[in-house]
């Protein structure tokens, strides 16, 4: 962690009754990085992007972003200060058009993002403007629900398995991109995947997630050379 960095989250514990599920986890995500949180079914990472999307709250810790303490802060607020969030099995608004989800995504945002330029960076969404969410494929619902996210101008992009359900062809299309935005706009983004070698392939660091605790925090070249740690937590 360093003056730096746009996310800091210390000791951070939450969950959703009694019980927490995470429990002091301490990490850090830079402007214009991509950070990948790994781990098994049911470590903790979909409850960790809920906790910092303003989900759910914090039993203890803290959460900065830039600069700015984020407990108690409202979901809606959250977009506004530049934190998007999408969620697993995405949140596309099935029976609305692609236009119409994407001009939701940018109404809690000013200046807002003018569609222009998400249409330019998913051109199968500008073909399919007027179509409905259930009348996308998988690869295209995932494309709308980031588009939607990106249409509020975030700085910090929480991304939960945009690999779900994907055939790999896509999944690395998806990466690419991101991987793209990333360099040219700064972007940071923290990013959910069981596909570890996909996350891992555009990611500059890795995070893994046991049990709700932070296991390992390595550069992602590192990490996905580390055998021993990829036995232990990830399964292959
Ligand atoms: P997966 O890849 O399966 O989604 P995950 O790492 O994202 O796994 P979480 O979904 O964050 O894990 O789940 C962590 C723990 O929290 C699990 O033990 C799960 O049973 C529990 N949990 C998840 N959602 C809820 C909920 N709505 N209410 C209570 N407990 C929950």
């Amino acid at each position: 962690s360093n003056a730096g960095d746009l996310l800091k989250v210390e000791g951070l514990t939450a969950g959703y009754g009694a019980a927490p599920v995470l429990h002091e986890v301490t990490l850090s995500v830079g402007a214009g990085r991509i950070v990948a949180v790994l781990g098994a079914n049911g470590a903790g990472k979909t409850t960790l992007l809920r906790t910092l999307s303003g989900l759910l709250p914090l039993a203890a810790g803290r959460v900065m972003f830039d600069g700015l303490d984020l407990r108690g802060v409202k979901v809606e607020k959250m977009v506004r200060h530049g934190i998007a969030h999408v969620p697993e099995g995405r949140g596309v608004v099935t029976e609305l058009t692609v236009d119409e989800n994407l001009r939701l995504g940018g109404l809690w945002r000013k200046p807002r993002e003018p569609l222009d330029e998400i249409y330019d960076l998913f051109p199968a969404l500008a073909q399919r403007k007027n179509h409905l969410g259930h009348q996308l494929s998988g690869g295209e619902r995932q494309m709308l629900a980031i588009g939607r996210a990106l249409a509020a101008k975030p700085r910090l992009l929480l991304l939960d398995e945009p690999s779900l359900g994907l055939a790999p062809k896509i999944t690395s299309q998806i990466m690419g991109l991101l991987r793209d935005l990333r360099d040219r706009t700064g972007l940071a983004v923290l990013l959910v995947e069981q596909n570890v070698r996909s996350a891992l392939s555009i990611a500059d660091e890795g995070i893994v997630l046991n049990l709700g605790r932070i296991a390992a925090r390595e550069k992602a070249d590192k990490l996905a050379d580390d055998a021993d740690l990829r036995h232990a937590y990830l399964g292959f």
